[in-house]
């Protein structure tokens, strides 16, 4: 039998989730705010077709968990939420994104939203027009813009930390990576491997996005979705959507290193992080590696400095690393490593605000 929405919230410990119709924008909202610890519930709004409500549930409650961890381990003070939107990208309209808007006010800053999948800074202008609760805005609103190049440039380190890890050498020159999904984050992730000089396979469902990919990029090679855990690579970089680390492709997989901007990549993070320890596949986990847009965002709220914002996506580079020797030292798998460090510092600052 299904779980209820009400079963999912206890066993993923979420505070709050809110829905939205409006039947005259279009409008089909969930706002997930999974832990307000640390601070307002900060996270993206995603629009996506889902293939059910329940599926459009569950992808909320998953990605508002991931977001608080996400804050937590990067030192951020929020907490962590997410909102989906039931849609298809045509259906996108100003009526749709300044109702969502007003869904965001309703909640008076508890949650922030931001970009996602298939929501860019153009749509958080408009949402800008019925709440202040917004980053990602665009740079001529006082906003920092699109979060997706912070985003890349902290995959980017936090595979170059896996490479150091590996090879005892972080250079990823000459090495196979193959990034799937080639939309906003992948390409800037495929800018900085170019740069390095790794041999750059692409794999896209959506074939705009791979010829705008390779006409930005003419050294990169298109391989086919089906073919790609067949391939022997040196990195899988999943870029695209979520669960794509499953027990299928882990048995296929021929590489050492995961290191991608998805969410929540483990399809169950019980079964799969443990699965790839076994099989000698370091797995740089999705949270603490994409974490540089949320970092991005996140200072919009407190007076923004891209020399700071830098420097903070940096430290992905050895918090990576120290995330591989605590799995190693607590024989545990990454993921698990990084979830130890994040509810660390979540209950520490419980405690402390539990005493004041
Ligand atoms: P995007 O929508 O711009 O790009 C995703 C790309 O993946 C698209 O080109 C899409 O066609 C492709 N895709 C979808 N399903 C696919 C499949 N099965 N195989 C191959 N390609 C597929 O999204 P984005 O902003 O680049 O984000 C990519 C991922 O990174 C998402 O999981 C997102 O949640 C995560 N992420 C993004 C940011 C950010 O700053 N944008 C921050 C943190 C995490």
């Amino acid at each position: 039998m299904q779980q209820s929405v009400f079963e999912h919230m206890q066993q993923m410990g979420h505070e709050q989730v809110v829905f939205c119709h409006d039947p005259h924008s279009g409008l089909n909202a969930i706002i997930a705010i999974h832990n307000t610890t640390l601070g307002p519930a900060l996270g993206g709004t995603r629009l996506w077709n889902y293939g059910s409500h329940n599926d459009a549930i569950i992808d909320a409650l998953r990605l508002s968990r991931g977001m608080t961890y996400k804050a937590a381990i990067s030192g951020l003070n929020l907490g962590g939420g997410k909102a989906v939107i039931v849609a298809d990208p045509s259906q996108k309209s100003e009526a749709l994104w300044r109702r969502y808007g007003k869904f965001v006010d309703s909640l008076n800053g508890k949650y922030i939203t931001a970009e996602d999948v298939n929501t860019s800074a153009r749509d958080m202008e408009y949402i800008a027009l019925e709440t202040q609760h917004v980053t990602g805005v665009p740079e001529y609103m006082g906003g920092s813009g699109d979060p997706s190049p912070f985003t890349a440039y902290g995959v980017f380190v936090g595979m170059k930390a896996s490479a150091k890890k590996v090879w005892g050498n972080d250079s990823l020159s000459g090495k196979k990576v193959v990034v799937q999904g080639v939309g906003h984050v992948g390409q800037y992730l495929v800018g900085h491997l170019i740069e390095e000089g790794a041999k750059v396979y692409i794999t896209d469902i959506n074939e705009a996005k791979l010829k705008e990919t390779v006409e930005k990029f003419r050294t990169v090679e298109v391989i086919e979705g089906s073919k790609l855990f067949d391939m022997d690579m040196d990195v899988y970089a999943p870029c695209a959507l979520g669960a794509t680390l499953n027990t299928e492709s882990i048995n296929k997989m021929k590489c050492p290193i995961v290191a991608g901007a998805a969410n929540n990549q483990l399809a169950d993070e019980n079964v799969h992080g443990p699965m790839l320890i076994e099989k000698g596949i370091i797995y740089a986990p999705d949270f603490l590696i994409n974490a540089g847009g949320l970092i991005n965002v996140a200072a919009e709220l407190d007076g923004y400095n891209r020399e700071r914002v830098m420097g903070n996506v940096n430290k992905i580079y050895d918090r990576t690393l120290d995330i591989f020797q605590l799995s190693e030292t607590d024989k545990i798998h990454t993921q698990a490593a990084a979830i130890k460090i994040a509810e660390k510092r979540l209950a520490d600052i419980a405690n402390v605000k539990a005493r004041l």
